[in-house]
């Protein structure tokens, strides 16, 4: 997509906090981070929201989250943390390239807002 913030990230034509890739995934620091640790990880592939992803993306959703859970040791988010997909306006999707929140740092309350 040649109009996505996150593709343009994803292929570094924009500067990011770059803390993790390989081929199918890649993560980067929130410009804005709603916790001590706040990190979003994407999929290369440009799919717009979960809504929108189909059986052949299901390897790819379990990836996000096991990249999720590597980074939260790496991190050392040994409290907890919590893995976010705000699907559509409405749950807050401001960037329609799908992607993992990582959260932690903080005590995270439940239920959320
Ligand atoms: P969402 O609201 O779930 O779509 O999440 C989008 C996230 O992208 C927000 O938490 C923003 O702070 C973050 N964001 C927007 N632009 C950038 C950017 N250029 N670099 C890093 N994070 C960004
Ligand atoms: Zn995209």
């Amino acid at each position: 997509m040649d109009d996505c913030l996150f593709c343009k990230i994803g292929e570094k034509k924009i500067p990011s906090k770059l803390v993790y890739e390989d081929a199918d995934v890649f993560a980067f620091e929130d410009i804005s981070p709603q916790a001590p640790s706040h990190v979003l990880i994407c999929p290369r592939k440009h799919v717009v929201s979960l809504t929108d992803a189909t059986a052949e993306d299901a390897a790819m959703l379990g990836k996000l989250q096991l990249v999720a859970a590597k980074l939260a040791v790496k991190r050392q988010l040994t409290a907890g943390y919590r893995t976010v997909v705000n699907n559509g306006r409405g749950a807050g999707q401001s960037v329609f390239h799908l992607h993992l929140h990582l959260l932690g740092g903080l005590d995270l309350r439940w239920p959320p807002g």
